[in-house]
């Protein structure tokens, strides 16, 4: 089970701020601006990478779950959604997940 499978059965704690049966939102343990929430698919895919067709509706549903918890966390002057696939991209936990970041200005390009 990767961590983001045990917050989701509630096996250890998150600070989970929005769930419903596809997908659950939590602020990251380690977070890099002011706002830094995480939005997992309860289904497992590992990484964007791995996603086919049939996850179409998922993943344009975790775009508009980051949107509406921006509007909720009040993010008005702007945010940023970040996918990390593979380990170019640094990922570190072989779960898909988007990541919310806000309320600081944000440099481009990444690092
Ligand atoms: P990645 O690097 O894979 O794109 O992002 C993984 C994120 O998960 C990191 O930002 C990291 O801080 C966060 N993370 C790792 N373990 C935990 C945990 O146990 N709880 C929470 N809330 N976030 C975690």
């Amino acid at each position: 089970m990767t961590i983001f499978e045990k917050i989701i059965a509630r096996h250890i704690p998150a600070e989970i701020i929005w769930e419903d049966n596809e997908a659950v939102a939590f602020h990251d343990v380690n977070p890099q601006a002011p706002v830094h929430v995480l939005i997992v698919p309860k289904r497992v895919v590992p990484r964007l990478a791995d996603a086919t067709e049939n996850d179409r509706a998922l993943l344009g549903k975790l775009l508009l779950v980051a949107r509406d918890l921006a509007k909720k966390l009040d993010l008005s002057s702007g945010y940023r959604v970040v996918i990390n696939s593979g380990p170019d991209a640094g990922e570190s936990v072989p779960h898909l997940h988007v990541h919310l970041l806000g309320k600081r200005a944000l440099a481009w390009p990444p690092g």
